[in-house]
């Protein structure tokens, strides 16, 4: 028999704004990007997606992210994401990300770092899923 989810249940999430996932840690700091996300980014600098691309994305395995995963955002300005509205779905979809999934990672790191966690409504099995499969990279 398959071994059960330890999100089966559902989690609770609710962004308390403290801009921490925008902050450098190391192998997790990589925010990635699919063609729509730089679309979206570009439009929301007026800038054509190309100057964009150019400017704040590079490729690490054939995968485009921002620049400087080892670096805080460079779109972040104090606790504030300065281009909100435009920004990728990697960010829209924190703190459901693949590689945070893992039991121990999650009670170890995330929940750790992130104040969001175990607060606000419960996000359904199905909802993470489907913020699961938004990712870029997977
Ligand atoms: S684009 Fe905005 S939300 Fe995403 S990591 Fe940068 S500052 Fe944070």
């Amino acid at each position: 028999m398959p071994k059960a989810l330890w999100w089966e249940k559902g989690v609770r999430f609710e962004c308390q704004g403290s801009g921490k996932c925008c902050t450098s840690r190391g192998e997790y700091g990589y925010v990635y990007l699919d063609l729509e996300d730089r679309r979206r980014m570009a439009k929301a600098l007026n800038l054509r997606t190309s100057s964009f691309t150019r400017q704040y994305c590079t490729q690490t395995k054939g995968w485009w992210h921002l620049i400087g995963p080892d670096k805080d955002c460079v779109f972040l300005d104090g606790a504030r994401c300065t281009v909100y509205e435009g920004r990728p779905k990697h960010c829209r979809t924190w703190p459901f990300w693949p590689e945070n999934m893992g039991a121990r990672t999650w009670s170890s790191e995330i929940k750790s770092f992130c104040p969001g966690i175990g607060k606000g409504r419960l996000y359904s099995k199905n909802e993470i899923l489907e913020l699961l499969l938004q990712h870029p990279e997977d």
